[in-house]
């Protein structure tokens, strides 16, 4: 039988003490959510195919409100199926936030990039967070109410308020903090794993940030002795000879492998 699928490994991830879970690129929200057939606000559907930056600004405004406000989905319901009774940590390198939308168990999920669940000043002029669900009303309702579309302002210098997410463009102006209980919860979790029966998956992270955990993974599946390691991606699904024996690298989108419906 070929072993490719995420419920091919079931028994293996049962079989482990902890199970330590990493979620890319490949997952993000705008994969496995189709936003145009999702939100199907006639101001949302006649913005899209437009490319100027406000209406893709519009739209992201949009999709923000969209995640923020979801019920909690089933698309990760493989995952929960297979974790089921165990304990995980969950990392992501995503900024959607989705993960806390899914049935995981929130306190054992760590978002470093950030969830979309706050702005922040640009300039920064300071480490204030603002809570980004009414915000977005804001800009939405003055939209529909007069077609104009607007950014928010720093209460405190003026100038633009942005998603307190860790992009390429806002890694060196992101304000840490809405993240670091959880981060906390992980390291203190991860020092719990030397000499357990570590079961390792990491799902479609590419090598936008490798330090996050792409790299720490690799690590911990070679100092572990008792580690099983699981890497997919539909690429850069390789791993190094040092981790041969202990893992595997499958060549498939990360949605293929959860099952997750996608175009
Ligand atoms: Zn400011």
């Amino acid at each position: 039988m070929k072993r490719n699928m995420l419920k091919d490994y079931k028994e293996q991830i049962q079989d482990a003490d902890l199970v330590l879970v990493g979620i890319g690129r490949e997952l993000r929200a705008d994969r496995v959510i189709d936003f145009k057939k999702a939100i199907t606000n006639e101001h949302y559907q006649n913005l899209i195919d437009k490319e100027d930056e406000d209406s893709k600004w519009m739209r992201t405004v949009y999709e923000r409100e969209y995640l923020l406000s979801m019920k909690e989905t089933d698309l990760f319901k493989e995952l929960n199926e297979v974790l089921e009774g165990k304990e995980y940590f969950v990392v992501t390198s995503n900024d959607d936030g989705l993960l806390y939308h899914t049935h995981l168990k929130k306190d054992h999920v760590t978002a470093p990039c950030g969830n979309g669940d706050f702005f922040q000043c640009s300039a920064p002029c300071d480490e204030q967070l603002y809570p980004a669900n009414l915000g977005l009303r804001d800009l939405i309702d003055y939209y529909e109410k007069t077609g104009k579309i607007e950014h928010l302002e720093c209460p405190k210098c003026g100038k633009q308020l942005i998603f307190n997410v860790r992009t390429e463009e806002t890694k060196s102006i992101y304000i840490e903090g809405a993240y670091l209980n959880s981060w906390a919860s992980y390291t203190k979790w991860l020092q719990n794993t030397l000499n357990k029966k570590l079961f390792i998956l990491e799902l479609g992270e590419g090598f936008e940030v490798p330090s996050l955990f792409r790299w720490p993974f690799e690590k911990m599946a070679f100092y572990n002795e008792k580690a099983t390691f699981v890497r997919v991606h539909h690429s850069l699904y390789q791993i190094g000879k040092e981790i041969k024996e202990k893992g595997i690298g499958i060549k498939m989108d990360s949605r293929d492998f959860l099952n997750i419906a996608h175009e």
